[in-house]
């Protein structure tokens, strides 16, 4: 069985994001050369998928699927939140707007706090899922995770949503007093980068043009 090594190793990845910031941080994660790498904002007419499902798998999966089929590109997505235990995994794929629409990152601080209020069971995880799409729809998945707890009290000033909230494992400063770059090192985004670089290298980077065999 071949693994489908490209010649003309000339492929366009469509990045499922409308946020640049996004597609900058995966052109600088990812040795792409001989890929031309676009964002879902720069394609005209690209739709805008909702993100109903009710995990971060069928989020991503959902959003590149979709643009992948439109565009007629390989096509990367990812979904990603807070899983509490003591919350059977909530907020999950609600994380974003666990205190409802617009999204707001204090009330959804807020709202975990009092929904952990006398809880003795602080232990949660962050869970990214980057899914990538070919052109035909076929798509695979990977997942990166965090794991730690809730403090009682916010604490720090960077980072962004739960950040103050979240302290991993091992550590004692949240997410939002550690410096980005100690962040990026463990977080759950770096780990499911890690994890696509391993599944998916050869197709990011040019050098095959379907998904590999598995084992
Ligand atoms: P999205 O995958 O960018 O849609 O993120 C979903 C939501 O999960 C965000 O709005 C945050 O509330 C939460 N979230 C995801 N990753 C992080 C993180 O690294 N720190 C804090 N909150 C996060």
């Amino acid at each position: 069985m071949g693994l489908g090594i490209s010649l003309d190793v000339h492929m366009k990845l469509v990045i499922a994001t409308h946020n640049r910031h996004k597609v900058d941080e995966i052109r600088a994660i990812f040795n792409l050369q001989g890929v031309d790498l676009l964002a879902a904002v720069d394609i005209p007419g690209a739709p805008d998928v909702e993100e109903d499902g009710d995990t971060f798998e069928k989020n991503a999966v959902k959003k590149a699927v979709a643009l992948a089929r439109f565009s007629g590109c390989w096509s990367l997505a990812d979904d990603s939140g807070l899983e509490v235990s003591a919350l059977n995994g909530a907020p999950g794929v609600q994380s974003a707007r666990y205190a409802g629409e617009p999204v707001d990152y204090r009330a959804n601080n807020r709202k975990l706090l009092d929904a952990l209020r006398d809880q003795s069971d602080r232990s949660a995880r962050f869970c990214c899922v980057m899914a990538l799409a070919d052109p035909s729809g076929k798509s695979q998945t990977i997942r990166g995770t965090c794991s730690g707890h809730i403090l009682a009290d916010a604490r720090g000033t960077g980072g962004f949503g739960y950040d103050p909230l979240f302290v991993p494992n091992g550590y004692d400063t949240t997410f939002s007093e550690m410096d980005a770059q100690a962040k990026n090192r463990i977080s759950h985004r770096a780990r499911a980068l890690e994890a696509a670089i391993r599944q998916w290298g050869g197709i990011l980077n040019g050098r095959y043009d379907r998904f590999p065999v598995p084992p």
